[in-house]
């Protein structure tokens, strides 16, 4: 049932529609990451949208090529983003792999990979077993004996960065000076299990600046990869449990992962969803929080989502220009996606690097101190590709780095 109502027209059909809108002008396929890569039509937006329009309508097949033309695509959004008709390709998208998805069974990897976003015990079980690995020496010593090599799987965990202990989180924090508001903290699966410390940084600013913060404990991962991969009834289950998790007296949702915020947005949560970098930006500073003057070089990655999706991710550089004498750089080329685009970085390993690699050779000429991104797989796929590289240079959220800046009120 539609929100008004109305019953959704059949798959097929919202699919033929949104295609429609498609004049085929042709003026995304040189920002697209696989049309520049290949150079043909089937891996451009333009024709993914051609073959999903006529697989809906029932003149081509499911055939495994034609599946492997959408399944390159890595949603990045950015044929969405310059598209002058305004075509919604990732909706078209999702709708896309919602239809392969009635005669495809994902591979049971895959169903192995969704189903433990679902399980945060079992999420974390898995992050304790890595930061044990790491902290022993195991993973640096698989990675010396090169026991990555016939895995993608096992390179991607022995190449992961140090991860912090997961650890839980309080449902209530309250405002550390005076109180301008209460919001609720969305944690994702990925971020809440791995990334404890920009959840830490994020809840303390979010103090600092005058919010009350719950933590609501019913919260669910937000979907996007079910969604992503034609999932739709799981995607669904989902948002109907954020739905009643984040129903209360919230000025917003807020959420560090941006990935996770570009499907939070889609979900119709009860209250305003905000990406945590946006949200704090757009607050006046308070009086009484001192900053410390800075000394180093701090590059920005602007992750896809942040840039065609939310559309916000210029909010970062006014919010590090709090910190004095902080040196604050665009990363090189940070139209282009760095290759992590959710599971891709496992399903396409060689592609996702060769994107990567673009995103480390400007590393290395811009040489910052450390690198900014507001998306929790941007940062664990640039740091492993810098792990690789025996290079130490962080990456961190941009809230953990204003943090370390703020003098905390007493
Ligand atoms: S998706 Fe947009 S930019 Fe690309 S060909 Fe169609 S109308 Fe043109
Ligand atoms: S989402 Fe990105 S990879 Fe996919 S068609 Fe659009 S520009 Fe290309």
């Amino acid at each position: 049932m539609q929100p008004d109502g109305s019953e959704p027209l059949p798959l097929s059909r919202q699919i033929d529609q949104l295609a429609d809108q498609c004049v085929k002008c042709g003026l995304c396929l040189p920002h697209c990451p696989t049309y520049q890569a290949d150079l043909t039509e089937n891996e451009s937006p333009r024709g993914r949208i051609a073959l999903l329009q006529a697989l809906a309508n029932g003149q081509l097949e499911a055939a495994p090529k034609l599946r492997a033309h959408i399944d390159h695509c890595l949603l990045c959004r950015r044929c969405e983003r310059v598209c002058p008709s305004g075509v919604a390709y990732g909706r078209l998208f999702d709708l896309g792999q919602q239809l392969l998805a009635q005669d495809r069974r994902p591979a049971r990897a895959a169903r192995l990979g969704l189903a433990l976003l679902t399980r945060p015990v079992g999420l974390r079980a898995l992050v304790r077993l890595i930061v044990l690995g790491q902290r022993s020496g195991l993973a640096a010593l698989g990675r010396g004996l090169g026991l990555g090599r016939h895995s993608t799987l096992l390179r991607r965990g022995l190449t992961l960065p140090r991860l912090p202990w997961p650890r839980s989180l309080a449902p209530h924090y309250p405002a550390m000076t005076p109180r301008r508001g209460r919001v609720a903290l969305f944690t994702g699966c990925v971020s809440a299990a791995a990334d404890s410390r920009t959840l830490g940084d994020t809840i303390a600013v979010l103090r600092y600046f005058g919010f009350d913060v719950t933590v609501p404990a019913t919260q669910q991962c937000c979907g996007a990869l079910h969604a992503h991969s034609g999932q739709h009834a799981q995607a669904e289950q989902l948002a109907a449990r954020n739905r009643r998790a984040f129903a209360g007296e919230f000025d917003a949702i807020i959420v560090t992962a941006s990935g996770c915020a570009s499907q939070l947005l889609e979900t119709d949560l009860p209250v305003p969803v905000r990406d945590a970098v946006s949200f704090i930006a757009n607050q006046s500073w308070p009086d009484s929080l001192p900053v410390r003057a800075g000394d180093e070089t701090v590059a920005v990655h602007e992750p896809c989502s942040a840039q065609n999706v939310l559309r916000a991710a210029n909010d970062i550089y006014p919010l590090l220009e709090h910190i004095p004498g902080l040196r604050i750089l665009p990363l090189g080329d940070n139209a282009t996606c760095c290759g992590a685009a959710g599971s891709y970085l496992l399903r396409y390993p060689a592609f996702a690097d060769q994107l990567r690699a673009r995103k480390l050779a400007h590393v290395e000429e811009q040489h910052p101190d450390r690198l900014v991104t507001t998306n929790i797989g941007c940062a664990l796929h640039l740091q492993s590709g810098l792990v690789e590289q025996h290079n130490l240079i962080p990456v961190i959220h941009p809230l953990t780095l204003l943090r370390e800046y703020i003098e905390a009120p007493a």
